[in-house]
């Protein structure tokens, strides 16, 4: 796999809403964040486009 197309920043980006974290720390308390299901990052349009892809073909 020497030849990468894409590089993971175009696939996915750091959630916004956690701050890349993948937990929200509110009062104290950290949950997991919801929007990135705490993974910290969530996926970009073209992410999107890749794994409908993927899944399409496999
Ligand atoms: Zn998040």
């Amino acid at each position: 796999m020497s030849n990468t197309v894409f590089t993971t920043d175009e696939l996915e980006m750091p959630c916004p809403e956690c701050k890349g974290k993948g937990e929200i720390v509110s009062h104290g308390k950290s949950t997991s964040c919801t929007k990135c299901e705490g993974k910290g990052v969530i996926m970009t349009g073209l992410g999107q486009t890749l794994l409908h892809f993927v899944k399409k073909h496999l």
